[in-house]
């Protein structure tokens, strides 16, 4: 299965596609833990991301579509892989499109998770205190939720029109939210 999980920061997508990605036994792939990956060790790559992410941007496509190829071209993704935080363009949709087809492969579902605002920012907000991330001071937190709303939320019409996006309410326990993902994906 080629999944793709999408939803706005601090929706709970990192924290759902681990278990769903285990539950499923298939790799997860998050940009952002890649990133942060490279940042932690000093690369290139991490560097230039750097600059982005701490200012809630997004990294460019230049860097971040190679990332996702080398990674997702990888043995363990042959069977299938849940993508998380990509892709958030439309730019990205396109590119990830033409990385399976030339593999003649596809996705076969998006899952959306929905939230309520109020309460991703207090997510948000409690996330940087407790792991202390650089991109979670509250102007960041803002400026990241308009740049998905701008970039990324248009893309679910994209898969909507594909007939691949399921929407599934992102609010509540993580088990009872993971339950209501994993019960979407069996339909
Ligand atoms: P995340 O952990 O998914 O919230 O990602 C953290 C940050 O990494 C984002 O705010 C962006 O700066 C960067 N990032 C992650 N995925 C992408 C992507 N697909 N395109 C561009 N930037 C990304």
């Amino acid at each position: 299965m080629r999944l793709v999980i999408m939803g706005p920061p601090g929706a709970g997508k990192g924290t759902q596609a681990t278990v769903v990605a285990t539950t499923l036994g298939v790799p997860h792939v998050s940009t952002g833990d890649l990133f942060r990956a490279n940042v932690g060790e000093g690369t290139p790559l991490g560097l230039e991301a750097k600059r982005y992410m701490d200012a809630g941007e997004y990294v460019p496509d230049s860097v971040t579509n190679g990332m996702v190829r080398d990674r997702i071209t990888q043995p363990d993704c042959h069977p299938g892989f849940l993508l998380d935080g990509y892709p958030r363009t439309l730019e990205q949709v396109n590119e990830l499109d033409m990385m399976l087809a030339a593999a003649s492969q596809s996705i076969d579902r998006v899952v959306e998770l929905t939230v309520d605002t109020d309460e991703v920012v207090e997510r948000l907000l409690k996330r940087a205190q407790e792991q202390g991330r650089a991109d979670d001071t509250a102007d960041v937190i803002r400026r990241r939720l308009e740049v998905y709303a701008e970039q990324t939320a248009p893309l679910t019409a994209v898969y909507a029109g594909r007939d691949l996006l399921v929407r599934v309410d992102g609010m509540g326990e993580v088990t009872e939210v993971t339950r209501r993902i994993l019960s979407a994906l069996a339909d």
